[in-house]
């Protein structure tokens, strides 16, 4: 292929001119002579086209990507806020179910006249303690604290008369020397606690030794003078005295004693249990384990759960009054209507008020098991698989950036709110970002094939025009090219036949010119005939190994003294001992005549013209120089083409048709050789044509 080893660039060139002229070029270098005048009209044309053809469609194709690119991420963020919005809303309701049906439980036992105090987590299991209050906001059941909590049991520890009695007691004296340190000690108490316990030990020490008159004549004054007094442990002394009767009978026979300690328990169970350190509990506990394995088991058990349920509430009562107190004081008027609930969050609890008739019905829950439960709510309206995440905000918390719904827990939780948020806002917007990438590649691409298709119906266009061009121009200048030979013979031979010419000389002249121009005039036709020959692919060359530097002498022999070259200095240089080619004799003096004349139409008269024959990689070149105009650089690659002629003004001068090159390209091409031009636009250039050496087989006949 040809290449050129020269370059020539216009500093003053931009590159967009550059890119426009090459896109408005096509092949065809004539296409240039009139780009000049064609250069606005062809720039205007460019850009109506240009913007019918890739503007329009780019822009439109880009708007409505890029509305289908927000539409999707607004579809995206819209899907995970519907998930968002349907999980909370799935959330409340079941949480609100959760609170109203302890409402309604409430009320429910309150108009069935039953107590809802009794085994509350039945209404809600989450409940700690249930207390009735009356109008003065005083606790008044299960419990009551009127209580007072007894001094600690220091008399006996340090009155030396409970000592004595205590010890001899134990060590089992006389019954009638303790029972009188028992008497005395009682006389000696300053507390009634310890005086009515001093009396009942001494009454028990009675009953134990057979003087059950004088022990239940004790036990009576107990009951009736200190029936409600407490001993220094909290129990009740009324109490401890039916326990001790009752076990006692038990021991003696067995009915009445289960009898009188089921009646213990029954009686324990429907009083109010003091707040503080109250025995009930431990009293209930004890009499039920004598009872055991008398009584109906299920009632025992029953009964064993209801004695828990009741300490377990008084112990939360202990632990959340003091919160409950704070709440009511802080609510001086407080507004809680008749069988409605009001809900109030302390520290610890979470409180249900309601008044029903005179009585203000207090609820205590477990705030945290509340609040857990509603977690555990809140997870399970998002399945794990969903991109939402719920979240419960404490009160005063701040939502999370990006979050998607808020929900408020009041008027149960004051304060908490539960929250939804994407799961992973950085996947969702890794997501959106790739599912942008990829639409924004689609449109680029889009884009871009629009351009390469638009980019290459110019070229193409511009390539078919410059070719119909090109073969109008070669008819042109073939019918030029025969006319002037044609007319030059013509006056030369009329001259001499008619005598014209005077002198010897004249007529010499005149013989001269009708050769020369009829040499040009039979090249051309050789040309032409022969390029259609080519075309029509009917040439055939006959391949025959021989001297191909003797061809090559023949062929400059042959020409040297054509009209063109005649006047011309030639140097030919054949180099010796040259390996054999297979080659055909006619062609290529043809491509040996085509160089030579063209290096004489496209140099100077007075600049000199070599050709070199040399052995070179495993074949023999053929080199043909000339110091002419040169071809510049954007012409190099088409020269070999048919009908291709350079745009120059300098090319333009000379005579021309386009083929000869194309020509020598295509007997080259047969004789598996190759070409090669070097030129230098002002200084020259250097055609080189290249055949492989015979390898000694048959010779081709390659056909066209
Ligand atoms: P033409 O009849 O135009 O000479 P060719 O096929 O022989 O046709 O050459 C094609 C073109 O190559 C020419 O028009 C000219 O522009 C360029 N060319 C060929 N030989 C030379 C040369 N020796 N010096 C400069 N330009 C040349």
């Amino acid at each position: 292929m040809p290449s050129m080893a020269v370059k020539r660039t216009d500093p003053n060139q931009s590159q967009f001119v550059r890119f426009l002229r090459w896109t408005m070029r096509g092949r065809g270098s004539q296409v240039k002579a009139m780009e000049d005048a064609l250069r606005l009209r062809r720039s205007l044309k460019i850009i109506v086209l240009g913007s019918a053809m890739i503007l329009m469609p780019s822009m439109l194709l880009a708007y409505f990507g890029i509305s289908s690119i927000q539409g999707e991420e607004l579809a995206v963020i819209d899907d995970v806020k519907n998930q968002a919005e349907g999980a909370a809303d799935s959330f409340l309701v079941q949480y609100e179910r959760g609170f109203t049906a302890f409402e309604e439980a409430v009320i429910d036992r309150l108009e069935a006249g039953r107590s809802p105090l009794e085994v509350p987590q039945e209404l809600h299991p989450n409940v700690l303690v249930a207390l009735k209050l009356d109008t003065n906001l005083a606790v008044k059941a299960p419990f009551y604290r009127g209580f007072q909590r007894p001094v600690e049991p220091i008399e006996y520890l340090f009155d030396a008369g409970i000592q004595r009695a205590m010890s001899a007691d134990r060590r089992g004296e006389d019954a009638a020397i303790v029972s009188r340190l028992y008497s005395r000690a009682a006389r000696n108490s300053v507390s009634p606690q310890t005086r009515s316990r001093m009396i009942f030990d001494r009454a028990r020490l009675l009953e134990e030794n057979g003087r059950t008159v004088d022990a239940s004549g004790l036990f009576d004054d107990i009951r009736r003078l200190y029936g409600d007094v407490r001993d220094p442990w909290g129990f009740r002394m009324a109490d401890l005295v039916d326990l001790y009767l009752a076990e006692r009978q038990l021991g003696q026979d067995l009915m009445p004693g289960a009898n009188a300690l089921r009646d213990l328990v029954a009686r324990v169970m429907d009083r109010r249990w003091a707040i503080g350190r109250g025995g009930e509990g431990a009293v209930a506990r004890r009499a039920l384990s004598q009872l055991e394995p008398l009584a109906d088991s299920e009632w025992v058990a029953a009964t064993r759960e209801r004695i828990d349920d009741r300490m377990r509430m008084l112990y939360w009562a202990e632990q959340l009054l003091p919160e409950l107190d704070g709440i009511l004081a802080g609510q001086r008027n407080l507004s809680v209507d008749q069988g409605k609930m009001r809900w109030i969050s302390g520290d610890r609890g979470l409180w249900a008020l309601t008044w029903w008739g005179e009585d203000l019905y207090a609820f205590g829950l477990d705030q945290d098991t509340v609040l857990q439960d509603a977690r555990r709510l809140a997870s399970t309206v998002v399945p794990s698989a969903s991109s939402v995440r719920a979240d419960l905000l404490r009160p005063g918390s701040e939502a999370s950036e990006g979050a998607l719904t808020r929900r408020s827990l009041v008027p149960w939780l004051t304060g908490w709110s539960m929250v939804l948020a994407p799961r992973d806002a950085v996947a969702l917007a890794e997501d959106l970002r790739q599912r942008r990438n990829r639409r924004i590649g689609i449109i680029v691409l889009a884009i871009s094939m629009i351009g390469v298709g638009a980019l290459a119906t110019v070229r193409l266009v511009g390539t078919e025009l410059d070719s119909a061009r090109m073969k109008a121009d070669f008819a042109a200048n073939v019918s030029h090219e025969l006319r002037s030979p044609i007319t030059q013979i013509r006056l030369k031979a009329e001259s001499l036949m008619l005598g014209l010419s005077d002198t010897e000389e004249e007529r010499q002249s005149d013989y001269y010119a009708i050769v020369r121009e009829s040499e040009r005039l039979s090249r051309l036709v050789d040309n032409v005939l022969d390029f259609s020959a080519i075309e029509r692919g009917a040439k055939t060359y006959a391949l025959i190994p021989g001297d191909l530097g003797a061809t090559v002498q023949a062929a400059v022999e042959a020409v040297e003294t054509s009209a063109e070259l005649v006047e011309r200095d030639l140097y030919v240089r054949i180099g010796r001992a040259l390996p054999t080619v297979a080659h055909d004799v006619d062609a290529i003096a043809q491509c040996v005549i085509n160089l030579l004349s063209n290096a004489a139409k496209y140099s100077d008269e007075s600049k000199p013209i070599r050709l070199e024959m040399e052995r070179e990689k495993d074949g023999v070149a053929i080199r043909v120089t000339d110091e002419g105009i040169g071809i510049p650089e954007e012409d190099v690659q088409q020269i070999f083409e048919p009908f291709f002629r350079g745009g120059d003004a300098s090319v333009r001068r000379r005579k021309g048709t386009g083929i000869g090159l194309a020509i020598t390209f295509y007997i080259v091409s047969a004789h598996k050789g190759a070409v090669d031009v070097v030129s230098s636009p002002g200084e020259g250039s250097t055609f080189s044509l290249w055949f492989p050496s015979w390898n000694g087989g048959l010779a081709d006949r390659p056909g066209a």
